[in-house]
């Protein structure tokens, strides 16, 4: 019998299990992917459509990513909500003493804040979201994480590949059907990430724990002259701005200067996205990044629906994906082939010319085209009709599970933590959950 089982190896996983490695109880990590080392398919991998990938199943879960720390609590999020401002910024101070521990510290945190542009932002109606910043990169963040599965795995038991197919709860005891057997635990933890979201559903389901609205967001992903953007980001190292238009904050999202737009396959679906200039590759002339509006629907179901109902619909059951000059929408005419050989700023995309106006409902384009006007105040110069717009990028969320503060379900012992709560979407708020409730736990045992 254990005293507490986490199911999933993920970000929020790996630092709850952490946190809880000094309390002497007994700890299972249940991972459906495979250890870190023999997680193969690469991050460079742009075209993987496979369902049960090794880039998003396995030890870290979506830590084997660009491993970009953003230390805040205006976007990556709704953390604050949960356990305080002044917490909240506790938790990741320790996130980021436990990355250094391990080797974080072999790249510099840096900050994103500009007093200067941020209150020029703010006379355009923009909000610049500042962060403080720990970029690991793929390469180190892997090995940071394969130096905590080699402390956590002399301390707990963790197994991979492993299928939970029944969670039970009977006479306090939480029973796990699965391929390799059943494991009983006294406490359970939900930590399967956004990549678990439909088996997590089921289990809820089978559990009678209620899921709650669903976050979706979807916008337009602009590719512009990098050289417009210039006066900001000279002075910032990176910048996210955010922009309310009827009560509706818009933010962007992935800004890549000099960068391209590749496809990206998720949900089956295909959409544009953002792929940085790294020094080995020829940069571009460009900058993208997307325009994000979120969208709450009351459950899980119902935002699928609507991302199928509008990027699905784009695609058309192939990878398309529709582009149209900036000038075009302004003029209410559709982008052709002939114009777009004729165009200043080149689409480092393949996507078919077209009219984003009969593509995509009317309420991203008007929000685009007032962040638009907003942002050529705040740079100071108009935007180059040749801009080009790409329909439509999405991210998604998993739906919100009711818990209480110490994100502990309607079934008591029973907790769910990280981005398969709903509450975080990032790897540092992530993290801070598993501290959050490993600290909550930690004194239940003391
Ligand atoms: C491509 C990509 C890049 C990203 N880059 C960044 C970034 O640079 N910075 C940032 O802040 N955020 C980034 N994010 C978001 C960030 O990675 C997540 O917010 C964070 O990893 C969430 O942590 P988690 O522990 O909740 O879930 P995850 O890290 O996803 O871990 C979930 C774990 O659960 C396991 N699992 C799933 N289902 C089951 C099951 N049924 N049984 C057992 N195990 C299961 C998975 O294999 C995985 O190990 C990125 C997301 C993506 C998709």
């Amino acid at each position: 019998m254990y005293d507490i089982t986490i199911i999933g190896s993920g970000v929020s996983s790996i630092f709850l299990a952490y946190t809880l490695l000094n309390t002497n109880q007994k700890i299972l990590i249940i991972e459906k992917g495979k250890k870190l080392e023999d997680r193969i398919c690469s991050d460079k991998h742009q075209i993987c459509d496979c369902i049960e990938c090794d880039r998003y199943f396995g030890f870290a879960g979506l830590g084997k990513s660009e491993g970009k720390f953003n230390y805040s609590s205006d976007f990556g999020g709704e953390l604050e909500q949960k356990v305080g401002r002044e917490s909240l910024q506790k938790l990741m101070e320790e996130v980021d003493n436990i990355l250094c521990l391990y080797g974080g510290s072999a790249v510099s945190k840096y900050s994103t804040v500009n007093e200067r542009l941020a209150r020029k932002a703010e006379e355009s109606n923009l909000k610049m979201l500042t962060t403080e910043v720990r970029h690991l990169g793929t390469n180190l963040s892997t090995k940071i994480f394969q130096r905590m599965y080699s402390e956590l795995a002399s301390k707990i038991d963790i197994f991979f590949e492993v299928d939970v197919q029944q969670v039970k709860k009977e006479n306090n005891v939480f029973t796990l059907n699965t391929n390799k057997g059943v494991f009983d635990s006294k406490n359970l933890v939900f930590a399967t990430g956004r990549s678990g979201t439909e088996w997590l559903k089921n289990q809820c389901s089978n559990l009678g724990v209620k899921q709650g609205r669903t976050r979706l967001d979807l916008g337009i992903r602009v590719e512009m002259h990098e050289q417009q953007l210039r006066s900001i980001l000279q002075e910032t190292f990176e910048t996210k701005l955010s922009f309310e238009h009827e009560g509706v904050i818009s933010t962007t999202y992935c800004m890549n200067p000099k960068g391209r737009i590749i496809r990206k396959f998720q949900e089956g679906l295909v959409m544009p996205d953002g792929q940085n200039f790294r020094e080995k590759e020829a940069g571009t002339t460009n900058l993208n990044f997307t325009l994000f509006t979120p969208k709450y629907f009351p459950s899980l179901k119902e935002a699928n629906t609507y991302a199928n109902e509008v990027i699905g619909k784009i695609n058309n059951g192939t990878d398309r994906i529709v582009v149209q000059r900036l000038g075009d929408l302004l003029n209410n005419e559709s982008t052709t082939k002939v114009k777009m050989i004729n165009n200043c700023i080149q689409p480092t995309l393949a996507a078919e010319s077209g009219n984003l106006t009969s593509e995509i409902p009317q309420f991203y384009l008007q929000i685009l085209k007032g962040f638009l006007n907003q942002l050529e105040k705040f740079i100071g110069e108009t935007i180059d009709e040749d801009t080009l717009l790409y329909g439509m990028d999405g991210k998604f969320y998993s739906p919100m599970i009711e818990t209480n503060r110490n994100f502990e379900t309607s079934i008591e012992g029973l907790y769910v933590i990280g981005d398969c709560s709903g509450v975080t979407h990032s790897l540092s708020q992530a993290a801070a959950s598993g501290i959050y409730l490993g600290n909550i736990l930690s004194e239940c045992f003391n």
